[in-house]
């Protein structure tokens, strides 16, 4: 058992716009929140200035195990079986409410995720708001089929069982938005949780379990453990009392957890990983509009963006003009303070993050690329800005094309032929979106069909939608998230073979 934190909690906090409000830093398990069982706290910043925002709780391997005995209990008792799929939906929806109308959210999600408030609520929120609805309607659809009657004496049908306790573990690109793509499907299924925000980005999830409680989920259903992914997250994915870890995050991360899911229990393992998605533009395409969604792929979210366009090739009749369209856009990019509405592109997470971009681009000139335009950290700020950047006439061997940069900076090559633009595309070990822009209509679709992605965009980018799957070909992952097969992903079917005789 716990005793209530020494810290104070809930801790205050005074925003950009002057504003002061009150956050939890606890652990939330059981609906309530703990100080860490080692009383040990990690410090979290505001990205646009790089100064301390707040300490939160860091979760140890006995908090972890607190918070899996609690999402047991509640399995067994209130939730899992024992519980109605319309009583899931309706607490799902009673969330998705609060969330929608709690003004503090967009603003907690852009000072500790750095992107701008706008976005942080016409985007981040309403797209989370969207997608814990979706999957509260979908919870109380027919689940399960009948396979058959055989005769008279016997019928077979099978049954959707909520797999069980799940550990998710989540980045901090997307941090609520992330959050939704977890809660939503493990809950509806009937699944309670074990959630473990990104150590960067802890604010928003820790505060949307005060709404979990106000919405009304009993105790233990959905607890939030924040802390380290050394610590904290490997608890998760080695405990022998979870049944499924659920991951978003880089590929190196995303292979330990497997090793430590296949060491411990073998539980089940989702993976949504990083990418490397490339566009491709061909001489029919129309140049402006290609540029305005290129720009959207690669600099929406500064570029940190599992799925951002990091990789062009442009067909050689366009490509000047295609390099020209996409350095306008990119000086025209809305970069500032994520305080002001106006503002669309916002810092990187870290300084460490933004000394990784900048690697990437000092190895590139290096390397005989050239910067078309940005390049530099942001000279107006103190935070973690990089200005979008477009390297152009990069080729294959390039370290900027073949790893993930997840900063503002797209590398630009040429081709000539369609089977050369694929045979680039496709050479990558990640598959996780790509994109082909050509006013050709059986060239779109050939196209299409022959990119190694699990999301292909034809004359768009960036766009996804609650009710189509997303996840990764090859490196990018395994499973789907979003739509039905989302819910999927927390199910187990059984086969029940019901026989009305006893005899053999
Ligand atoms: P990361 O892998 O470093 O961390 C992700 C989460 O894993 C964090 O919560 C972290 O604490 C935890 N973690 C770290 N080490 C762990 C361990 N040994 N055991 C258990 N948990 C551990 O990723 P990041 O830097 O936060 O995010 C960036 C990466 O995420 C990029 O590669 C990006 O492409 C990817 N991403 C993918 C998607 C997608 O849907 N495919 C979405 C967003 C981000």
């Amino acid at each position: 058992t716990y005793t209530r934190s020494t810290m104070s909690e809930p801790v205050s906090l005074t925003l950009p716009n002057g504003q002061t409000v009150q956050v939890p830093t606890g652990l939330f398990i059981n609906n309530e929140f703990h100080p860490s069982s080692s009383n040990e706290t990690f410090p979290i910043l505001n990205p646009a200035t790089g100064e301390h925002l707040l300490d939160f709780h860091a979760a140890t391997e006995e908090d972890v195990d607190k918070a899996v005995a609690a999402a047991r209990k509640a399995f067994k008792t209130v939730w899992g079986r024992n519980v109605a799929a319309t009583e899931r939906a309706r607490l799902l929806n009673n969330l998705a409410d609060l969330m929608e109308s709690d003004p503090l959210l967009p603003l907690l999600e852009s000072v500790n995720g750095g992107k701008g408030v706008r976005i942080a609520r016409e985007a981040d929120l309403a797209d989370s708001v969207a997608c814990l609805r979706y999957y509260a309607g979908l919870a109380d659809k027919p689940n399960g089929s009948t396979i058959g009657a055989f005769g008279t004496e016997k019928f077979i049908y099978t049954v959707q069982d909520p797999i069980g306790v799940c550990g998710q573990i989540i980045p901090w690109n997307y941090p609520l938005l992330m959050w939704a793509w977890k809660i939503g499907p493990a809950i509806a299924a009937g699944c309670t949780v074990v959630m473990k925000p990104s150590e960067l980005t802890p604010l928003s999830a820790t505060y949307a379990c005060k709404l979990i409680k106000e919405a009304g989920f009993p105790p233990g259903v959905i607890n939030t453990v924040n802390g380290t992914g050394a610590v904290t997250g490997n608890a998760i994915a080695s405990h022998m009392d979870i049944d499924k870890v659920a991951f978003t995050g880089s590929v190196v991360t995303g292979r330990r957890i497997s090793v430590a899911a296949a060491q411990s229990n073998l539980k089940k393992v989702t993976l949504e990983l990083g990418g490397k998605s490339p566009s491709l533009v061909f001489n029919s395409a129309n140049v402006d509009e290609a540029a305005e969604w290129l720009a959207l792929g690669i600099w929406f979210n500064s570029g940190q963006d599992c799925c951002a366009g990091s990789r062009l090739y442009v067909q050689s009749g366009i490509y000047d003009k295609v390099i020209e369209a996409l350095v306008k856009k990119a000086k025209q990019s809305a970069i500032g303070n994520p305080a002001d509405e106006a503002t669309s592109f916002g810092p990187l997470i870290s300084a460490a993050q933004r000394d990784k971009v900048l690697g990437y681009i000092e190895g590139a000139k290096k390397e005989g690329a050239k910067i078309a335009t940005g390049g530099k950290p942001w000279a107006e700020s103190k935070g973690f800005y990089v200005e979008p950047t477009i390297i152009q006439d990069v080729n294959s061997d390039m370290t900027c094309v073949k790893e993930e940069i997840f900063g503002p900076v797209i590398s630009v090559g040429k081709f000539e032929t369609e089977e050369e633009a694929l045979e680039l595309a496709n050479n990558t070990s990640y598959g996780l979106a790509a994109a082909v822009f050509t006013s050709d209509a059986k060239q779109s679709m050939r196209v299409a069909h022959a990119l190694e992605a699990g999301t292909v965009w034809v004359n768009s980018y960036a766009l996804l939608h609650v009710q189509a799957p997303f996840g990764g070909y090859k490196m990018s992952g395994i499973g789907r998230e979003l739509g039905v097969e989302g819910l999927a992903a927390y199910q187990q079917t059984k086969s029940v073979h019901h026989s009305l005789d006893q005899t053999m």
